[in-house]
C-alpha cells in the first residue's frame, strides 16, 4: 500500500492519465477506508470520473497503520513530505513504554487508531494473567491472549504487568496533530475525532504539490471536516488558506477546528456549515462569487457502514452514514460545473466587451451568470 510512492520507497509513479473531464482545477481529494465490502471502491471510482484510487498505508508516515484509499486529480510529481518525518516505531513515538516492554511482544508499529478503546476489565485481566504466571515468562496461551488484546486495542506497556490504551495526546502526536489539538473535550469525544481523522503526514504528502501551484494561498471547500485534518495538513505544508468552508455536523469537531484556527493565527476566513445536506447550489454560487472560486474540494465521508470493525451495520456505500459519499460527489461536480461555466462565461464577457465595448449589468438571475459576475467583481 504505497500508492504512487511514499518517502523512502523506490516504487514511484510520477505521471498518470486522468480522464479529461477530471483534469485541472478545482482540485479534489476524496478519502475512505481501503478495506470495504466488495465493490465499494468500484462504485466510488465510477462516481468520481473513473479515477483509480491510490491506496496508502500510513505506516510509512507514522508509527500506526492506517490503510486508506484516496481518489484525487492532483499532480503526482514533486511530492514532498512534512519534515522532519515523525517516528515510525512505537518505541520512538511513545517513549515511556520501552522500559516495560516484554521481549516476547514483537510489535514495532501500532494497528489502526480506532474511535474507541477497550474497557478497563481487559487491562485487569491481562495483569492478573501475568501475575499468576509462575515463571518470568507467561505460557504461550497467555501470551497469545495478551497479544490479541494488545493488537486489537493498540495497548502499550505502561508498568510492570500493565498495559494501557494510548492517551489522546499520544494519538494526536502519532496522527500528526499539534499537541492538545482536541484538549478540553471528553476523552470519548477526543478518541472519536482522532479515530476518524486523516493522518496528517500522509495526506500532506499528496497535497504538497499544491504549494507551488498556489503560492498566494487557496480557497478550500472542506467536507466532513472532522477535527480538521485537511486544514492542519495544508497549514503544515505552508499553504495559506484564504477562505475555508468547513462542513461538519459534530459540534465538538467544529470547536476543535475553530480553536486550532484561532491558535494558529490564520489570516483567512473560516465559514462553518453543520450538515452537508444543507449545502445547496445557491450557497455554492454565493461562495464561488465571494471567494472567486474554490481551489480544492477535500473530504473523507463517513466510513461507519464500510469499516471492517463494524459487523452490525456494514451495509456498504448505501448504508445510512456512508451514503453521504453521494453528497460529496454532487457538490464536487456542481463546483466544477459552476466554475467551468464561470471560466466560459468570463471568456464570453471578454469577447462581448471587445465586440460591443460594454459590460453586462449582472441583473440576470441565472446562477451561472451570477457566479461569473461575482467573480468579475472580485477581480476588478
Ligand atoms: N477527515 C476528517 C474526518 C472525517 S470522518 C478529519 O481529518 O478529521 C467523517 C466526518 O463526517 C465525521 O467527523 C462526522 O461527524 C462527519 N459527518 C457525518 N455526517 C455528516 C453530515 N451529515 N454533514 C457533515 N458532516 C458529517
Amino acid at each position: 500500500m504505497v500508492g504512487y510512492g511514499v518517502p523512502h520507497e523506490s516504487f514511484r509513479v510520477v505521471a498518470r492519465e486522468l480522464p479529461e473531464i477530471a483534469m485541472g482545477p478545482p482540485f479534489f481529494f476524496y478519502e475512505n477506508v481501503a478495506q470495504t465490502p466488495k465493490g465499494v471502491w468500484n462504485k466510488i471510482k465510477s462516481a468520481l470520473y473513473e479515477i483509480e484510487p491510490e491506496f496508502i498505508d500510513s505506516k510509512f508516515f507514522c508509527a500506526a497503520q492506517r490503510k486508506r484509499g484516496y481518489i484525487h486529480n492532483l499532480p503526482l510529481e514533486n511530492r514532498s513530505p512534512i519534515l522532519p518525518l515523525p517516528p515510525l516505531t512505537i518505541f520512538e513515538a511513545v517513549l515511556e513504554t520501552r522500559e516495560w516492554w516484554p521481549v516476547w511482544d514483537k510489535r514495532q508499529q501500532l494497528n489502526c487508531i480506532l474511535t474507541c478503546q477497550e474497557s478497563a476489565p481487559v487491562t485487569d485481566r491481562i495483569r492478573s494473567a501475568l501475575e499468576t504466571s509462575n515463571s518470568n515468562e507467561p505460557s504461550e496461551e497467555t501470551k497469545q491472549y495478551i497479544m490479541k488484546q494488545c493488537k486489537t486495542w493498540n495497548m502499550v506497556w505502561t508498568g510492570k504487568n500493565t498495559v494501557s490504551p494510548l492517551e489522546p495526546d499520544e494519538i494526536e502526536f502519532i496522527m500528526g496533530y499539534p499537541c492538545s489539538h482536541t484538549r478540553g473535550h471528553s476523552r470519548s469525544e477526543r478518541l472519536k475525532g482522532l479515530g476518524n481523522s486523516f493522518q496528517v503526514h500522509t495526506i500532506a504528502y499528496q497535497l504538497s504539490v499544491l504549494k507551488n501551484l498556489y503560492p498566494r494561498g487557496i480557497n478550500v471547500l472542506s467536507l466532513f471536516s472532522g477535527i480538521g485534518g485537511a486544514e492542519v495538513a495544508l497549514h503544515r505544508i505552508g499553504i495559506p488558506m484564504k477562505n475555508v468552508v468547513c462542513v461538519e455536523i459534530n459540534p465538538v469537531c467544529k470547536k476543535v477546528i475553530q480553536g486550532w484556527w484561532n491558535n494558529t493565527d490564520q489570516k483567512g476566513n473560516l465559514v462553518h456549515v453543520s450538515d452537508v445536506r444543507e449545502v445547496t447550489e445557491e450557497k455554492l454560487v454565493s461562495w464561488i462569487s465571494l471567494f472567486g472560486g474554490f481551489d480544492l474540494v477535500i473530504g473523507g465521508s463517513p466510513c461507519n457502514n464500510l469499516a471492517g470493525g463494524n459487523r452490525r451495520t456494514r451495509d456498504g456505500l448505501d448504508g445510512e452514514h456512508s451514503s453521504l459519499f453521494y453528497e460529496y460527489v454532487w457538490i464536487l461536480k456542481a463546483v466544477r460545473r459552476l466554475m467551468g461555466r464561470k471560466k466560459m462565461h468570463l471568456m464570453w464577457l471578454e469577447k462581448r466587451e471587445s465586440e460591443v465595448g460594454t459590460r453586462t449589468n449582472g441583473k440576470n438571475e441565472d446562477l451561472t451568470l451570477r457566479v461569473a459576475v461575482g467573480y468579475e467583481q472580485k477581480l476588478t
